[in-house]
C-alpha cells in the first residue's frame, strides 16, 4: 500500500525498527516485530546506516516486514554514494516489491574520508528518484523545530517546499516534545505552500541519557514538563522510565486533540515500553477519524 495514497483515506499509526548492528541476529526483532503488529500498523519503516553503513541488514528487515503482509517504507540516505551506487542499492529493495521510500539526505559517519556524493541535499535525490521511479511513493524528513543547521525556520521551510516541489508526498517529522511548537511549524508551512501530509514522530521517553543526548543532538526543545522529570530521577532509572512513559501517552494524546493526520512511534525495538505507551492512549479514536 503507497504511504502517499493511505493518508488521504485515514489517520495513520505506523512504526519505526532499525536493523541490528553486524552479524547480529534477526530473531529479537522478528519477535519485536511480531508484538509490534497486534497493533496492526499501516507500515513500518526501517532506518539505514549513516553514508550506507550496515545497508545489507536494512533489506533483510524490510523483507522480514514484506513477508508479514505489513506495508513497509525503508529510510534512505544519499551522502557519500555516487549514482550508480545508489541505483545498485536501491535495486535491492526495488526487488523485494516495495512501494514506499523515505529520502533523506543523512549524515557522515564519523571519520568519513570519501567525498559528499553526487547528492548535496535530499531535494535532488527527490528529482532524481521521481524521474527514474516514478511508480514510487516518496517521503521526507522535516523538522518542527528545524534542521541543527538551519539558522531560520523561513530557510528550512524553504528547502522543504523544495522537496515537495521535487516529488516529496508526505513528510515525516523528527522528533518533537512541543505540540505548540509543531503547531507553529504546521501553520508556517501551510503558508509557505506546502500541503502534503506530515506524519508526527513520537520518540518514547525512556531513559534518561538517551532523551537527552537524542532531543540536544538533534537541536531541539525540552518543555518544562519533561525538565522537571528529568530533574525529578536524576538517580532513579526506572522510576524516570514510568515518568516518561506517561509524559509520552499525554504528548501523543495531545498531537491527538491537535488534529494530526499521522501518529509514527520510534519504537526503538522496545515492544514492551511502547506497547504500554500506546494501551494509555486512545488510538482506536485516532484511527477510527479521518485526515483533517
Ligand atoms: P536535507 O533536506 O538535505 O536538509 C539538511 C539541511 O540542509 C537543512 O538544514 C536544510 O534546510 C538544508 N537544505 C536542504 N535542501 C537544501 C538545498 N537545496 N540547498 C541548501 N540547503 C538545503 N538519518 C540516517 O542516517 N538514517 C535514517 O534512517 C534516518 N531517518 C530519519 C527519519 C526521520 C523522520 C528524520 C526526521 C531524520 C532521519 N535521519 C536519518 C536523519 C537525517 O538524515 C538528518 O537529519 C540529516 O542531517 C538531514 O537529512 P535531510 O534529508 O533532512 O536533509
Amino acid at each position: 500500500m503507497k504511504i502517499s495514497a493511505l493518508s488521504k483515506e485515514k489517520n495513520t499509526f505506523s512504526f519505526e525498527v532499525f536493523p541490528p548492528k553486524g552479524d547480529a541476529s534477526l530473531a529479537p526483532l522478528e519477535d519485536t516485530l511480531t508484538h509490534l503488529y497486534e497493533y496492526d500498523p499501516d507500515f513500518v519503516s526501517i532506518t539505514y546506516g549513516a553514508g550506507g553503513t550496515n545497508e545489507g541488514r536494512s533489506v533483510d528487515v524490510c523483507k522480514l516486514v514484506k513477508e508479514s503482509g505489513h506495508a513497509v517504507m525503508p529510510h534512505f540516505t544519499c551522502i557519500g554514494n555516487t549514482r550508480e551506487k545508489i541505483d545498485e542499492y536501491i535495486g535491492n529493495y526495488l526487488d523485494l516489491g516495495i512501494e514506499n521510500v523515505l529520502l533523506l539526505r543523512g549524515d557522515l559517519p564519523e571519520g568519513w574520508t570519501g567525498t559528499r556524493g553526487d547528492f548535496v541535499h535530499a531535494d535532488s535525490l527527490i528529482a532524481y528518484f521521481r524521474e527514474k521511479h516514478p511508480g514510487l511513493s516518496l517521503g521526507a524528513a522535516c523538522y518542527p523545530e528545524i534542521h541543527i543547521e538551519s539558522d531560520t525556520l523561513e530557510e528550512d521551510v524553504k528547502y522543504l517546499k523544495s522537496k515537495q516541489d521535487m516529488g516529496a508526498e508526505f513528510f515525516m517529522a523528527q522528533l518533537c516534545h512541543d505540540v505548540t511548537a509543531y503547531e507553529r511549524f504546521i501553520e508556517c508551512i501551510r503558508r509557505a505552500g506546502i500541503t502534503v501530509p506530515v506524519v508526527v514522530g513520537i520518540m518514547p521517553i525512556l531513559s534518561r541519557e538517551g532523551t537527552i543526548r537524542m532531543t540536544l543532538s538533534n537541536g531541539c526543545s525540552i518543555p518544562a514538563e519533561l525538565a522537571a522529570i528529568i530533574g525529578r530521577y536524576e538517580r532513579d532509572a526506572d522510576g524516570f522510565r514510568e515518568a516518561g512513559k506517561a509524559f509520552t501517552a499525554r504528548l501523543i494524546d495531545r498531537y491527538i486533540g491537535a488534529g494530526v493526520c499521522g501518529l509514527h512511534l520510534y519504537t526503538l525495538n522496545k515492544y514492551k515500553d511502547v506497547s504500554e505507551i500506546i494501551d494509555a492512549c486512545d488510538i482506536a479514536g485516532f484511527r477510527a477519524g479521518c485526515p483533517r
